[in-house]
Protein backbone atom coordinates (compact mmCIF):
# COMPACT_ATOMS: atom_id res chain seq x y z
CA UNK A 1 0.00 0.00 0.00
CA UNK A 2 1.31 2.97 -0.89
CA UNK A 3 1.72 5.54 2.26
CA UNK A 4 1.74 9.25 2.85
CA UNK A 5 4.44 10.90 3.63
CA UNK A 6 4.50 13.11 6.83
CA UNK A 7 7.15 15.29 9.17
CA UNK A 8 6.70 16.88 12.55
CA UNK A 9 5.71 20.13 13.36
CA UNK A 10 9.51 21.21 13.45
CA UNK A 11 9.80 19.17 10.09
CA UNK A 12 11.56 16.25 11.39
CA UNK A 13 10.68 13.02 9.44
CA UNK A 14 8.33 10.63 10.42
CA UNK A 15 6.83 7.25 9.82
CA UNK A 16 4.99 7.49 6.10
CA UNK A 17 1.28 6.95 7.16
CA UNK A 18 -1.88 5.43 5.26
CA UNK A 19 -3.73 7.44 3.46
CA UNK A 20 -7.11 7.02 5.08
CA UNK A 21 -5.30 8.42 8.38
CA UNK A 22 -3.90 11.20 6.21
CA UNK A 23 -7.37 12.49 5.00
CA UNK A 24 -8.56 11.97 8.42
CA UNK A 25 -5.86 14.28 9.93
CA UNK A 26 -6.18 16.65 7.34
CA UNK A 27 -10.26 16.93 7.07
CA UNK A 28 -9.77 17.19 11.30
CA UNK A 29 -7.25 20.38 10.71
CA UNK A 30 -4.28 17.80 12.51
CA UNK A 31 -2.39 18.32 9.45
CA UNK A 32 -1.89 20.21 6.44
CA UNK A 33 -0.48 19.42 3.11
CA UNK A 34 3.45 20.45 3.03
CA UNK A 35 4.31 19.25 -0.61
CA UNK A 36 2.64 18.44 -3.92
CA UNK A 37 5.24 15.93 -5.00
CA UNK A 38 6.17 14.02 -3.49
CA UNK A 39 3.01 14.41 -1.43
CA UNK A 40 3.72 15.20 1.70
CA UNK A 41 1.33 16.58 5.14
CA UNK A 42 2.69 18.42 8.18
CA UNK A 43 1.54 17.98 11.89
CA UNK A 44 -0.11 20.21 13.60
CA UNK A 45 0.51 19.43 17.14
CA UNK A 46 2.83 16.27 17.31
CA UNK A 47 6.69 16.52 17.29
CA UNK A 48 8.32 12.65 17.38
CA UNK A 49 6.95 9.08 16.75
CA UNK A 50 8.28 5.60 16.12
CA UNK A 51 9.78 4.53 13.42
CA UNK A 52 10.76 1.67 11.58
CA UNK A 53 13.82 0.74 9.42
CA UNK A 54 12.91 2.49 5.74
CA UNK A 55 15.54 0.80 3.22
CA UNK A 56 15.86 3.43 0.24
CA UNK A 57 16.32 1.17 -3.29
CA UNK A 58 17.62 2.19 -6.84
CA UNK A 59 17.36 0.47 -9.81
CA UNK A 60 19.36 2.81 -12.47
CA UNK A 61 18.66 2.45 -15.85
CA UNK A 62 19.38 4.50 -19.47
CA UNK A 63 16.11 5.71 -19.92
CA UNK A 64 13.99 5.35 -16.17
CA UNK A 65 15.14 4.73 -13.00
CA UNK A 66 13.12 2.64 -10.19
CA UNK A 67 12.71 3.95 -6.84
CA UNK A 68 11.08 2.26 -4.06
CA UNK A 69 11.49 2.99 -0.04
CA UNK A 70 10.90 -0.40 1.47
CA UNK A 71 9.78 -0.53 5.26
CA UNK A 72 10.66 -3.47 7.58
CA UNK A 73 7.85 -4.12 9.28
CA UNK A 74 7.20 -6.84 11.78
CA UNK A 75 4.82 -8.76 9.34
CA UNK A 76 7.70 -8.39 6.90
CA UNK A 77 8.86 -5.72 4.18
CA UNK A 78 6.74 -3.80 2.70
CA UNK A 79 7.17 -1.27 -0.54
CA UNK A 80 5.56 1.88 1.06
CA UNK A 81 6.43 4.10 -2.23
CA UNK A 82 8.09 3.46 -5.17
CA UNK A 83 8.42 5.86 -8.29
CA UNK A 84 9.82 5.81 -11.81
CA UNK A 85 12.24 8.65 -12.64
CA UNK A 86 12.30 9.41 -16.36
CA UNK A 87 16.06 10.53 -17.80
CA UNK A 88 16.68 12.97 -20.25
CA UNK A 89 20.12 11.60 -21.39
CA UNK A 90 18.91 11.62 -25.39
CA UNK A 91 17.65 15.32 -25.09
CA UNK A 92 20.92 16.54 -24.04
CA UNK A 93 23.51 14.21 -26.29
CA UNK A 94 21.40 16.44 -28.86
CA UNK A 95 21.51 19.55 -27.78
CA UNK A 96 25.26 19.30 -27.34
CA UNK A 97 25.70 18.25 -30.47
CA UNK A 98 23.41 21.24 -32.00
CA UNK A 99 25.75 23.43 -30.16
CA UNK A 100 28.71 21.80 -31.30
CA UNK A 101 27.25 22.07 -35.27
CA UNK A 102 26.69 25.78 -34.45
CA UNK A 103 30.00 26.30 -33.17
CA UNK A 104 31.51 24.25 -36.24
CA UNK A 105 29.84 26.34 -38.35
CA UNK A 106 30.81 29.61 -36.99
CA UNK A 107 34.62 28.99 -37.00
CA UNK A 108 34.05 27.77 -40.62
CA UNK A 109 32.87 31.36 -41.81
CA UNK A 110 34.93 34.55 -42.43
CA UNK A 111 34.21 35.71 -38.98
CA UNK A 112 37.19 34.59 -36.90
CA UNK A 113 38.20 37.08 -34.89
CA UNK A 114 40.60 35.03 -32.69
CA UNK A 115 42.77 32.26 -33.49
CA UNK A 116 41.19 28.43 -32.32
CA UNK A 117 42.19 27.19 -29.80
CA UNK A 118 42.34 23.28 -28.75
CA UNK A 119 44.12 21.00 -26.65
CA UNK A 120 42.93 22.73 -23.82
CA UNK A 121 40.76 20.96 -22.42
CA UNK A 122 41.17 18.81 -19.00
CA UNK A 123 38.78 16.25 -17.63
CA UNK A 124 38.61 15.78 -13.90
CA UNK A 125 38.61 12.38 -12.80
CA UNK A 126 35.85 10.04 -12.65
CA UNK A 127 34.22 12.59 -15.53
CA UNK A 128 31.19 11.12 -17.47
CA UNK A 129 29.47 12.31 -20.38
CA UNK A 130 26.83 15.15 -19.71
CA UNK A 131 23.82 12.71 -21.13
CA UNK A 132 24.96 10.18 -18.41
CA UNK A 133 25.81 12.59 -15.81
CA UNK A 134 22.23 13.75 -15.62
CA UNK A 135 21.23 10.57 -15.07
CA UNK A 136 23.27 10.69 -11.69
CA UNK A 137 22.18 14.11 -10.72
CA UNK A 138 18.52 13.21 -11.40
CA UNK A 139 18.75 10.11 -9.03
CA UNK A 140 20.63 12.50 -6.28
CA UNK A 141 17.67 14.88 -6.96
CA UNK A 142 15.39 12.62 -6.16
CA UNK A 143 17.37 11.04 -3.04
CA UNK A 144 17.73 14.65 -1.51
CA UNK A 145 14.39 15.57 -1.68
CA UNK A 146 13.49 12.28 -0.11
CA UNK A 147 15.49 12.50 2.23
CA UNK A 148 14.20 15.78 3.57
CA UNK A 149 10.72 13.19 4.11
CA UNK A 150 11.58 9.94 4.74
CA UNK A 151 13.44 8.52 7.94
CA UNK A 152 15.64 6.81 5.22
CA UNK A 153 17.86 4.11 7.75
CA UNK A 154 19.90 2.27 4.48
CA UNK A 155 20.67 2.39 0.74
CA UNK A 156 20.69 -0.45 -1.89
CA UNK A 157 22.10 0.39 -5.38
CA UNK A 158 21.93 -2.15 -8.61
CA UNK A 159 25.39 -1.10 -9.64
CA UNK A 160 26.03 -3.71 -12.45
CA UNK A 161 23.54 -5.33 -14.72
CA UNK A 162 25.92 -8.41 -14.72
CA UNK A 163 28.04 -9.18 -12.22
CA UNK A 164 31.35 -9.80 -14.56
CA UNK A 165 33.60 -10.83 -12.03
CA UNK A 166 31.45 -13.61 -10.75
CA UNK A 167 30.43 -14.47 -14.31
CA UNK A 168 33.59 -15.17 -15.22
CA UNK A 169 35.10 -16.80 -11.76
CA UNK A 170 31.61 -18.36 -9.94
CA UNK A 171 33.64 -19.98 -7.33
CA UNK A 172 34.81 -16.53 -5.86
CA UNK A 173 31.81 -15.99 -3.53
CA UNK A 174 28.23 -17.39 -2.61
CA UNK A 175 27.24 -20.86 -2.23
CA UNK A 176 24.23 -19.83 -4.60
CA UNK A 177 26.93 -18.67 -7.38
CA UNK A 178 28.44 -22.46 -7.01
CA UNK A 179 25.19 -24.26 -6.94
CA UNK A 180 23.89 -22.50 -10.23
CA UNK A 181 20.88 -20.91 -9.04
CA UNK A 182 21.77 -17.36 -9.12
CA UNK A 183 24.90 -18.28 -11.27
CA UNK A 184 22.55 -19.71 -13.99
CA UNK A 185 20.66 -16.79 -14.04
CA UNK A 186 23.02 -13.93 -14.11
CA UNK A 187 24.74 -16.63 -17.28
CA UNK A 188 21.75 -16.46 -18.91
CA UNK A 189 20.22 -12.68 -18.71
CA UNK A 190 24.18 -11.74 -20.10
CA UNK A 191 24.12 -13.90 -22.80
CA UNK A 192 20.39 -12.44 -23.55
CA UNK A 193 21.62 -9.48 -23.70
CA UNK A 194 24.71 -10.10 -25.71
CA UNK A 195 23.32 -12.22 -28.48
CA UNK A 196 20.10 -9.84 -28.57
CA UNK A 197 17.50 -12.56 -27.39
CA UNK A 198 17.91 -14.71 -30.52
CA UNK A 199 19.68 -17.36 -31.87
CA UNK A 200 23.07 -16.84 -32.71
CA UNK A 201 23.05 -18.53 -35.98
CA UNK A 202 19.40 -18.91 -37.29
CA UNK A 203 18.30 -15.78 -35.64
CA UNK A 204 15.16 -17.31 -34.32
CA UNK A 205 13.36 -15.22 -31.90
CA UNK A 206 10.50 -16.33 -29.24
CA UNK A 207 12.00 -20.08 -28.93
CA UNK A 208 13.25 -21.64 -26.25
CA UNK A 209 16.94 -21.36 -26.33
CA UNK A 210 20.11 -23.31 -25.06
CA UNK A 211 23.24 -21.88 -23.74
CA UNK A 212 25.78 -23.43 -25.96
CA UNK A 213 29.32 -23.71 -26.40
CA UNK A 214 31.15 -21.68 -29.35
CA UNK A 215 34.24 -24.19 -29.42
CA UNK A 216 32.48 -27.58 -28.08
CA UNK A 217 33.45 -28.87 -24.47
CA UNK A 218 34.82 -31.96 -26.48
CA UNK A 219 37.13 -29.83 -28.23
CA UNK A 220 38.76 -28.54 -25.47
CA UNK A 221 36.08 -25.27 -25.34
CA UNK A 222 35.87 -24.06 -21.16
CA UNK A 223 32.79 -22.93 -20.12
CA UNK A 224 34.40 -19.37 -19.52
CA UNK A 225 31.23 -16.82 -20.98
CA UNK A 226 33.31 -15.93 -23.92
CA UNK A 227 32.89 -19.19 -24.76
CA UNK A 228 29.05 -19.72 -24.68
CA UNK A 229 26.00 -18.80 -26.76
CA UNK A 230 22.73 -19.07 -27.10
CA UNK A 231 21.10 -21.20 -29.68
CA UNK A 232 17.74 -22.94 -30.96
CA UNK A 233 17.66 -26.57 -30.29
CA UNK A 234 17.63 -27.19 -33.98
CA UNK A 235 20.77 -25.27 -34.28
CA UNK A 236 22.69 -26.91 -31.57
CA UNK A 237 21.85 -30.24 -32.60
CA UNK A 238 22.66 -29.54 -36.08
CA UNK A 239 26.09 -27.66 -35.15
CA UNK A 240 27.27 -30.67 -32.54
CA UNK A 241 30.78 -31.67 -32.67
CA UNK A 242 31.79 -28.26 -34.85
CA UNK A 243 33.20 -25.17 -33.67
CA UNK A 244 31.31 -22.09 -34.94
CA UNK A 245 34.18 -21.11 -37.59
CA UNK A 246 33.39 -24.42 -38.79
CA UNK A 247 29.80 -24.14 -39.13
CA UNK A 248 29.97 -21.49 -41.39
CA UNK A 249 29.54 -18.14 -38.78
CA UNK A 250 32.75 -17.02 -38.47
CA UNK A 251 31.64 -14.02 -36.85
CA UNK A 252 30.21 -15.42 -34.06
CA UNK A 253 33.58 -17.37 -33.68
CA UNK A 254 34.96 -13.44 -33.72
CA UNK A 255 31.89 -11.48 -31.58
CA UNK A 256 33.24 -14.52 -28.60
CA UNK A 257 35.80 -12.90 -27.53
CA UNK A 258 33.94 -9.28 -27.02
CA UNK A 259 32.76 -8.40 -23.78
CA UNK A 260 29.24 -6.41 -24.15
CA UNK A 261 29.46 -3.44 -25.52
CA UNK A 262 27.30 -0.63 -23.20
CA UNK A 263 27.26 -2.56 -20.22
CA UNK A 264 30.56 -0.71 -19.40
CA UNK A 265 28.61 2.70 -19.55
CA UNK A 266 25.66 1.33 -17.37
CA UNK A 267 28.16 0.31 -14.63
CA UNK A 268 29.55 3.85 -14.88
CA UNK A 269 26.66 5.43 -14.39
CA UNK A 270 25.54 2.88 -11.53
CA UNK A 271 28.52 3.61 -9.67
CA UNK A 272 28.59 6.96 -10.12
CA UNK A 273 24.88 7.06 -8.78
CA UNK A 274 26.31 4.74 -5.93
CA UNK A 275 29.18 6.98 -5.07
CA UNK A 276 26.81 10.28 -4.94
CA UNK A 277 24.51 8.26 -2.51
CA UNK A 278 27.41 7.79 0.18
CA UNK A 279 27.23 11.39 1.40
CA UNK A 280 24.22 10.59 3.09
CA UNK A 281 26.41 8.70 5.69
CA UNK A 282 24.14 5.86 5.17
CA UNK A 283 24.94 2.43 5.27
CA UNK A 284 24.73 1.13 1.68
CA UNK A 285 24.77 -1.59 -0.67
CA UNK A 286 25.53 -2.86 -4.16
CA UNK A 287 23.85 -5.07 -5.70
CA UNK A 288 23.57 -6.96 -9.43
CA UNK A 289 20.93 -7.33 -12.10
CA UNK A 290 21.06 -10.63 -12.16
CA UNK A 291 19.88 -10.71 -8.77
CA UNK A 292 17.90 -8.45 -8.99
CA UNK A 293 15.58 -10.60 -11.61
CA UNK A 294 16.44 -13.50 -9.96
CA UNK A 295 14.49 -12.10 -6.93
CA UNK A 296 11.74 -10.90 -9.21
CA UNK A 297 11.05 -14.03 -10.82
CA UNK A 298 11.21 -16.17 -7.71
CA UNK A 299 8.30 -14.11 -6.42
CA UNK A 300 6.42 -13.55 -9.52
CA UNK A 301 6.09 -9.96 -9.89
CA UNK A 302 5.85 -8.75 -13.29
CA UNK A 303 8.75 -6.52 -14.98
CA UNK A 304 8.70 -2.54 -13.82
CA UNK A 305 11.16 -0.07 -13.57
CA UNK A 306 9.48 0.02 -9.32
CA UNK A 307 9.31 -3.20 -8.83
CA UNK A 308 13.03 -4.39 -9.94
CA UNK A 309 13.99 -1.61 -7.53
CA UNK A 310 12.08 -3.18 -4.85
CA UNK A 311 13.66 -6.40 -5.74
CA UNK A 312 17.16 -5.24 -5.29
CA UNK A 313 20.15 -7.05 -3.68
CA UNK A 314 19.51 -9.98 -1.15
CA UNK A 315 16.51 -8.14 1.09
CA UNK A 316 14.83 -7.82 -2.00
CA UNK A 317 13.99 -11.28 -1.89
CA UNK A 318 10.79 -11.42 0.10
CA UNK A 319 8.82 -7.77 -0.89
CA UNK A 320 5.25 -7.64 -0.29
CA UNK A 321 4.04 -5.45 -2.57
CA UNK A 322 1.06 -4.80 -4.50
CA UNK A 323 2.05 -4.78 -8.53
CA UNK A 324 -1.10 -2.58 -9.11
CA UNK A 325 0.33 0.51 -7.25
CA UNK A 326 0.85 3.68 -9.19
CA UNK A 327 4.28 4.67 -9.13
CA UNK A 328 4.26 8.28 -9.06
CA UNK A 329 6.12 9.15 -12.07
CA UNK A 330 8.39 11.89 -12.27
CA UNK A 331 9.99 13.35 -15.67
CA UNK A 332 13.30 15.50 -16.35
CA UNK A 333 12.55 18.52 -18.15
CA UNK A 334 15.58 20.54 -17.59
CA UNK A 335 15.28 24.25 -16.97
CA UNK A 336 14.64 25.79 -20.00
CA UNK A 337 17.53 26.65 -22.66
CA UNK A 338 19.88 29.86 -22.05
CA UNK A 339 18.87 31.05 -25.86
CA UNK A 340 18.16 34.93 -25.56
CA UNK A 341 15.55 34.06 -28.20
CA UNK A 342 13.88 32.24 -30.52
CA UNK A 343 16.24 31.66 -33.93
CA UNK A 344 14.91 30.64 -37.77
CA UNK A 345 16.60 28.13 -39.33
CA UNK A 346 19.11 29.99 -40.73
CA UNK A 347 20.44 30.92 -36.90
CA UNK A 348 18.91 34.58 -37.11
CA UNK A 349 16.79 36.01 -34.15
CA UNK A 350 13.24 35.48 -34.43
CA UNK A 351 11.22 36.79 -31.50
CA UNK A 352 11.83 39.31 -29.49
CA UNK A 353 14.54 38.88 -26.52
CA UNK A 354 12.88 36.63 -23.38
CA UNK A 355 11.05 38.69 -21.01
CA UNK A 356 11.23 38.51 -17.32
CA UNK A 357 11.40 34.81 -15.53
CA UNK A 358 9.59 35.65 -12.56
CA UNK A 359 6.32 37.81 -12.92
CA UNK A 360 4.14 38.42 -10.01
CA UNK A 361 5.89 35.45 -8.36
CA UNK A 362 4.78 33.12 -11.04
CA UNK A 363 7.52 31.46 -13.02
CA UNK A 364 7.02 29.34 -16.18
CA UNK A 365 6.43 26.10 -15.37
CA UNK A 366 4.64 26.35 -11.95
CA UNK A 367 1.69 23.88 -11.56
CA UNK A 368 -1.10 26.37 -10.60
CA UNK A 369 -4.69 26.27 -9.74
CA UNK A 370 -6.95 29.28 -10.86
CA UNK A 371 -10.03 30.24 -9.56
CA UNK A 372 -11.96 32.39 -12.04
CA UNK A 373 -14.86 34.30 -10.44
CA UNK A 374 -17.39 36.12 -12.68
CA UNK A 375 -16.06 36.83 -15.99
CA UNK A 376 -16.09 35.03 -19.86
CA UNK A 377 -13.58 32.62 -18.23
CA UNK A 378 -15.18 31.63 -15.02
CA UNK A 379 -14.00 28.28 -13.47
CA UNK A 380 -11.47 26.47 -12.02
CA UNK A 381 -8.14 25.46 -13.64
CA UNK A 382 -5.46 23.51 -12.63
CA UNK A 383 -1.86 23.06 -14.63
CA UNK A 384 1.20 24.43 -16.03
CA UNK A 385 1.49 28.32 -15.77
CA UNK A 386 3.40 30.10 -18.92
CA UNK A 387 4.05 33.69 -17.52
CA UNK A 388 3.64 36.99 -19.41
CA UNK A 389 5.07 40.55 -18.45
CA UNK A 390 1.48 41.71 -19.00
CA UNK A 391 -0.06 39.96 -15.90
CA UNK A 392 -2.31 37.55 -17.42
CA UNK A 393 -0.81 33.87 -18.03
CA UNK A 394 -1.81 31.14 -19.81
CA UNK A 395 -2.49 27.55 -18.82
CA UNK A 396 -1.62 24.34 -19.68
CA UNK A 397 -4.63 22.10 -18.55
CA UNK A 398 -5.46 18.75 -19.12
CA UNK A 399 -8.07 19.89 -21.51
CA UNK A 400 -6.03 22.48 -23.19
CA UNK A 401 -4.17 25.78 -23.04
CA UNK A 402 -6.24 28.52 -21.44
CA UNK A 403 -4.87 31.83 -22.08
CA UNK A 404 -5.36 35.16 -20.96
CA UNK A 405 -5.78 34.26 -16.86
CA UNK A 406 -4.97 36.91 -14.86
CA UNK A 407 -2.19 36.53 -12.10
CA UNK A 408 -4.69 37.17 -9.09
CA UNK A 409 -6.85 34.40 -9.54
CA UNK A 410 -3.98 32.17 -9.38
CA UNK A 411 -2.03 30.02 -6.46
CA UNK A 412 0.90 28.07 -6.89
CA UNK A 413 0.28 24.62 -6.46
CA UNK A 414 4.24 23.42 -6.68
CA UNK A 415 6.99 25.25 -8.04
CA UNK A 416 8.67 24.82 -11.49
CA UNK A 417 11.78 22.11 -10.18
CA UNK A 418 12.76 20.82 -13.56
CA UNK A 419 10.42 17.66 -13.11
CA UNK A 420 6.94 16.88 -14.36
CA UNK A 421 4.61 14.62 -12.22
CA UNK A 422 2.01 12.34 -11.76
ZN1 LIG B 1 18.73 -21.56 -34.59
Amino acid sequence: MERVLVVSTDRKQLMPCHPARARQLLKTSKAAVLRRYPFTIILRDRVNGDCQPIEFKVDPGSKVTGIALVADFKRGKTVIWAAELKHRGRQIKDSLDARRAIRRSRRNRKTRYRQSRFNNRTRPEGWLPPSLMSRVHNVDTSASKLQRFVPITSIAVETNRFDTQKLVNPKISGIEYQQGTLFGYEVREYLLEKWGRKCAYCGKTDVPLEVEHIVPRSRGGTNRITNLTLSCEKCNQKKGNLTAGEFGYPDVQKQALKPLKDAAAVNATSYAIGNMLKKYGLPISFWSGGRTKYNRTRQGYPKAHWIDAACVGERGESVNLNPDMQPLIIVAKGHGSRQICRVDRFGFPRTSAKGLRIVHGFRTGDLVRAVVPNSKKKGFYTGRVAVRSSGNFNIQTSNGTVQGINHRHCSVLHQADGYNYN
